[in-house]
This record gives C-alpha cells, structure tokens and sequence, in this order.
C-alpha cells in the first residue's frame, strides 16, 4: 500500500470504530478480554478511552527485494502491566459494515 493510499484511507469516516463498538466486536467473537499477562480486564485504546479508537498503520519490516508491506491495526494496551496487543482492522470493519445492513 502506498503512503498517499494509506493516509486516504485512514481517513475515511467508514474506518471510524467506537471503544464500545469494538467492546461489542469482542463479545460477538467470543474473544477473551482478561490481559494475557495479568489477568486484569482493564483496556484502552494506543491513546486512551475515546471515543474513536484510532487506525494505526503497522508497518513490516522490509523484505530484502521488497517494498513495506502495511496493515491497518486498532491497538490495545492494558493500563494495569501495559501490555499491547494489536488486532488487524479489515475483519472488525467488515463486521461493523455488515452490521450496519
Ligand atoms: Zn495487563
């Protein structure tokens, strides 16, 4: 994905995820929301509990021939032990927009 292609997207008003909406996402998938390191279910988004949770572009490590592969993440750092964990943004917002219909 290429810079410019990637700042356009990230602007999008279709990419925009709510902490409850993403709250919502986690129950329907059954995903376990106790932290993994110490077991306290106390999360934020990268900057806190907005409203918005905030797009981030993870960026992978070149490969020797190739150019930077991108992900779109929504990141989660647990305000106990500060563990982070990242979830890939195609799947939530897939299920945000099927749940719009
Ligand atoms: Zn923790």
């Amino acid at each position: 994905m290429a810079d410019d292609e990637a700042d356009a997207r990230l602007q999008r008003p279709a990419l925009e995820v709510t902490f409850d909406e993403f709250k919502d996402y986690c129950a329907e998938k059954n995903i376990i929301t106790h932290c993994p390191m110490c077991k306290k279910i106390d999360w934020q988004t990268a900057i806190g509990q907005n409203e918005k949770f905030p797009l981030q572009l993870y960026g992978m490590p070149p490969a020797p021939s190739g150019p930077i592969e991108y992900s779109l993440v929504f990141e989660m750092a647990c305000r106990n032990c500060g563990f982070i964990c990242h979830f890939q943004a195609n799947p939530v917002l897939d299920w945000k927009a099927r749940r719009g219909k």
